[in-house]
């Protein structure tokens, strides 16, 4: 088993405090089952794992139970060869209770030379009426990319989305946080990331992996926390306790 932390820090926190993962890939990881009792045993009260292509889409609605929640999505890099199942997210969707909404699903430039962005543009914004006709919250996976993202989704009545991964800089995150959408922060600290989460209001950070893209398994969004506790100011007991929220009201968990 996994333990984060092993001093007698993590007994304290164990008993005060909760942590959410807002975006890991569990259909990635080994052992899923394991990675969720970790998780809970390092008091994680909710994962919210993201599907990209079809079949990672179905893998996640399986997954989606107990404290993991799900959302599915063709991302952008997948735009081409799989963007004729767009149709089958609602129905994915309807599945189970878990199923919390739409992602990751955005634009990527990085990957236009792959995948066209007229293309990705077109998948993207299907899925993006998708979403507000259901009410459901999105994941959004933006590269290079986050004003044009940012007004696809403003421009169609999106009431909740989330930036995956945030990679722009303050002035973005601040015009992000006035639409109410949320910053979704990874365990990748750059020192632009430091100065978004300096410049924009705790509540509207939210904590992940992306394991195991980047952090191993979604226990590792106590270190996530900490450091978003240590730049903001609080303790991570007030860290923890605030994004936990913010993220299951924000997903209507
Ligand atoms: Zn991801």
């Amino acid at each position: 088993m996994v333990q984060i932390l092993r001093s007698s820090e993590y007994q304290m926190l164990k008993t005060q405090t909760r942590f959410a993962d807002a975006h890991c890939h569990l259909d990635l990881i080994k052992n899923p089952d394991q990675a969720v009792n970790d998780a809970k045993f390092n008091n994680l009260e909710l994962i919210i794992t993201a599907g990209v292509d079809s079949q990672s889409n179905k893998k996640t609605v399986e997954l989606a139970k107990g404290i993991v929640f799900g959302v599915v999505g063709i991302s952008p890099d997948n735009a081409l060869s799989d963007g004729t199942n767009v149709e089958e997210i609602e129905s994915m969707i309807k599945a189970s209770r878990n199923m919390v909404g739409i992602g990751e699903v955005g634009l990527d430039l990085t990957v236009a030379d792959k995948v066209n962005l007229n293309i990705q543009r077109d998948v993207f914004t299907k899925q993006v009426e998708i979403a507000y006709s259901m009410e459901l919250p999105i994941v959004v996976h933006s590269r290079k990319t986050i004003d044009e993202t940012l007004s696809i989704i403003k421009d169609h009545g999106i009431k909740n989305a989330v930036f995956h991964f945030f990679e722009g800089d303050e002035q973005q995150a601040k015009k992000i946080e006035s639409y109410g959408y949320k910053i979704s922060i990874p365990p990748a600290l750059s020192s632009k990331r430091r100065r978004v989460i300096r410049a924009v209001d705790l509540e509207s950070l939210f904590s992940e992996t992306d394991s195991p893209v980047v952090g191993k398994t979604p226990s590792d969004v106590i270190t996530v926390v900490t450091e978003i506790a240590s730049l903001k100011g609080v303790s991570i007991e007030d860290a923890g306790e605030t994004i936990t929220k913010s993220i299951k009201d924000y997903f209507y968990i």
